[in-house]
């Protein structure tokens, strides 16, 4: 008898032992792990202590192993206190009850471990059961024990009294939770009393211990309550944002939540579910497979719904077809988000015009699939287009652009692929059999007039590339196009430029240019020419510093082949520099000759202003020659200071007043406003005659150059002449009152030396 009872604690031992261990490893997450398990270690000591002292034969040991049990007893009851509290959602352990608990246990624990050597609590005996197996109990118990056992009973009402509460106030589904501990631990009650008062043999009640242990860990972190799960999937599926129409084997429709009621609804020509799963029967599902994904639009008042059907067969445990199932998933927001994120990738945001990559790529895919089409890629660019930025605004840069890709929408249609490839550049790609250049011409055109200012024009230049061989790049083809514009940048006749391999090897040339170009200048293959500039008078005191190339092979350069693209480098602030200095040095020289009157002209690139302290550069190289600043005399173009007035006047104003003669230069060439003159205060006015010839109106442009002329006088402006041909014109120059002259009339630029020979300081026969 005593070991089948020995043998269900011990089962009991083990039990809980693997429950505490399955809490450790799987359930550490659940906040109520650690209650659990405080409350399963205690009650393993207790059996484990219980079934020890019932065994050992000596009295003294048996009896500090029943103390021991005890006081584990004691344990286990104030955890189950503590862990019933939390149990029932009230977190703040043991609360009020804390100290007293803590006191009246460590008085039980203190009493317990005395009774071993002074029986103050009980004593033990031994005792024989049916089959005459020995084994030991508890007896003669005195008024301490009764202290001990209202101790444990008082926790025990105390977990009643908590699960009672709990079972009373939750709903059906949850009672078994509370009730099962409270009814385990009334078992644990009445078998105590049994075996304290009622003289039984056994304390079964320590197998209520095990058993409470069991049920604490299975309730409070296993089990979930029947029909929970159920009203949950009910509720989650009723609330889904998705449409869900659950179908049984015959094909009644079992469940549709108001997702799928709405879906259906929104389409007039479905009455009912069942019309609705009988037109996917027919159209989407065509064959036995267990899953069909498909994708459909519905409209609900005004918008457009984006939808993935999905079609699922259910099956039960043993593989059978249960029924089936339709999963209506809104993507609208998904679908509305990729569509603007591939808008955004694949398209330029202020034109709404295709960006570049997508262009390249489109038209890649175009050429490959039209194997025999021919076409045509165009490249649009705005000459000065940076001015209307500057000097119009951004808003009306950006209104510009925008009207370019209006003219580009327009004439592209439907049959071309067109970008905005970047800034003021326009691509196209267009069938060769519809390509018409005066129609072309015509649309773009249109913009010349954009900017309402007599003086300034916008001007769309046109670079057009014959895709001959397709396996180029298309950004290869567009930069052949813009090779093409490159020919006529300077031009306002010229709108229409188409590419040809020889520009192609120009623009190897340019190449040869930069990579020659710090030989030229480290072996002085870089030298200055003199075109000498004459007063009204007759008086040559100087002249402009032009620069010539003399390469090895190539001979003589002249500096319209290199300064350009000089310029685009930024290689060309090296050599103005270099070709400043050689003028000062060349001033010091005449000065010491005894020419201190002599002036040189030099010019400075629009790009210098980006790359040097100009008047750092110039104001050192004048104080290292110890000349004169009003005797180098600095031309700036027009479009030069216009490129950033705010700062290049204020640098022209200070070189002014250290003494330099500024001249503004080329003026008539750019988009010269003569309201624009009375902003510009410089010294010297020159003004090309090239420009102005080259109108259609000479009679038109007489006039103009004579307006000029007599505003840059009221100016207090000097006004040189250049580019003056024909004695005709330096008749009616004189007239209008132009003060210098410069031109072929008199000289071409020459070598230093015969410049020197020849006019400094010489006098001019003017006829
Ligand atoms: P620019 O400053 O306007 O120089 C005047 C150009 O007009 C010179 O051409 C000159 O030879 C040419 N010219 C002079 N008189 C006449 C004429 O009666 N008829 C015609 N048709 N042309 C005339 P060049 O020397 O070829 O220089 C071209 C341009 O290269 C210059 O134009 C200037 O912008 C630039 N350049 C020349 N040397 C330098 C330099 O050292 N530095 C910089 N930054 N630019 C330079
Ligand atoms: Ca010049
Ligand atoms: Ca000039």
């Amino acid at each position: 008898m005593i070991w089948l009872m020995i043998s269900l604690l011990l089962t009991g031992t083990v039990v809980l032992t693997v429950c505490v261990v399955f809490c450790t490893v799987k359930l550490k997450s659940n906040p109520l792990e650690t209650y659990v398990r405080r409350v399963l270690s205690c009650a393993v000591g207790v059996t484990l202590f219980n079934v020890s002292a019932m065994l050992i034969p000596f009295e003294r040991m048996s009896l500090a192993i029943f103390s021991l049990y005890n006081i584990f007893e004691t344990l286990t009851l104030m955890s189950l206190v503590s862990f019933a509290k939390h149990y029932i959602g009230k977190s703040d352990g043991l609360g009020a009850l804390r100290l007293p608990l803590f006191v009246a246990s460590g008085l039980d624990a203190v009493l317990l471990v005395l009774n071993p050597f002074l029986k103050i609590l009980f004593n033990v005996e031994t005792l024989s059961d049916d089959f005459d197996n020995k084994f030991m109990r508890t007896c003669d118990y005195t008024a301490f024990y009764t202290y001990h056992t209202v101790l444990i009973a008082f926790m025990a009402f105390l977990v009643l009294a908590m699960m009672l509460h709990k079972m009373v106030r939750s709903p059906r589904a949850y009672a078994i939770k509370y009730s099962s501990l409270f009814i385990s631990i009334c078992g644990l009650g009445v078998f105590s009393f049994m075996h304290l008062y009622l003289g039984f043999k056994f304390d079964y009640s320590i197998a209520f211990y095990a058993f409470e242990g069991f049920l604490v860990f299975y309730f409070s972190l296993i089990y979930v309550p029947r029909g929970l799960m159920d009203r949950l999937m009910f509720f989650t599926v009723a609330n889904m944002k998705d449409g869900i129409i659950c179908v049984d084997i015959d094909g009644n429709v079992v469940h549709a939540n108001t997702a799928a009621v709405d879906f259906c609804a929104a389409d007039t020509s479905v009455n009912t579910l069942e019309d609705q799963l009988k037109l996917w029967k027919q159209d989407e599902i065509k064959d036995e497979t267990s899953i069909h994904i498909w994708e459909t639009t519905r409209r609900f008042g005004k918008e457009m719904h984006y939808f993935t059907i999905e079609y699922r067969l259910i099956y039960d445990s043993m593989i059978k077809s249960l029924g089936y199932f339709f999963l209506i998933h809104d993507k609208t927001e998904e679908f509305v988000k990729y569509e603007n994120e591939k808008y955004r990738a694949t398209h330029d945001q202020l034109t709404g015009l295709y960006n570049k990559e997508y262009f390249y790529d489109v038209v890649e895919n175009m050429l490959r699939e039209n194997n025999d089409e021919e076409y045509n890629i165009i490249v649009t660019d705005v000459k000065n287009f940076k001015i209307v930025n500057d000097v119009f605004g951004v808003s009306k840069g950006d209104e510009l652009l925008i009207k370019i890709a209006d003219i580009t929408r327009k004439f592209g249609g439907s049959y071309c692929v067109y970008a905005r490839l970047t800034g003021d550049r326009f691509a196209l790609c267009i069938p060769r059999s519809r390509y018409n250049e005066e129609a072309l011409l015509a649309c773009y055109s249109s913009v010349d007039a954009f900017i309402e200012n007599s003086s300034f024009k916008t001007h769309i230049h046109i670079g057009v590339y014959r895709v001959t061989d397709r396996s180029l790049k298309v950004s290869v083809m567009c930069d052949h196009a813009m090779l093409a514009i490159r020919t006529i940048k300077d031009s306002f006749r010229n709108r229409v430029a188409y590419y040809k391999t020889e520009l192609r090897e120009s623009f190897i040339g340019d190449h040869r240019i930069i990579s020659e170009f710090e030989t030229g200048i480290n072996h002085k293959h870089f030298r200055p020419y003199i075109q000498p500039q004459i007063s009204v008078n007759g008086c040559i005191r100087g002249g402009e510093v032009l620069v010539r190339w003399f390469h090895p092979v190539d001979g003589m350069i002249r500096p319209d082949k290199f300064i350009k693209i000089l310029e685009q480098t930024g290689l060309i602030s090296r050599l103005d520099r270099y070709m400043w200095e050689l003028a000062c040095a060349q001033l010091k020289k005449w000065g010491d000759m005894g020419y201190k009157k002599s002036y040189l002209s030099v010019n400075i690139s629009q790009k210098d202003f980006y790359l040097l302290d100009v008047y750092n550069v110039i104001t050192t190289l004048i104080y290292k020659y110890g000349i004169d600043p009003s005797r180098l005399h600095l031309e700036v173009t027009e479009s030069a200071i216009m490129d950033d007035p705010t700062n290049h006047l204020q640098l022209i104003a200070r070189l002014r007043k250290r003494g330099f003669i500024v001249e503004i230069d080329d003026f008539g060439s750019g988009y010269s406003s003569l309201n624009m003159l009375k902003d510009l205060d410089a010294d010297v006015l020159k003004i090309d005659m090239g420009f102005l010839q080259n109108t259609t109106n000479p009679a038109k442009s007489t006039t103009i150059l004579k307006m000029i002329i007599s505003l840059a006088k009221s100016l207090d402006m000097q006004v040189i002449t250049e580019g003056v041909e024909k004695l005709e014109q330096v008749e009616f120059l004189t007239r209008f009152g132009c003060d210098v002259f410069q031109g072929f009339y008199f000289a071409k630029p020459m070598p230093v030396e015969e410049f020197e020979a020849q006019y400094l300081n010489k006098r001019f026969r003017m006829k």
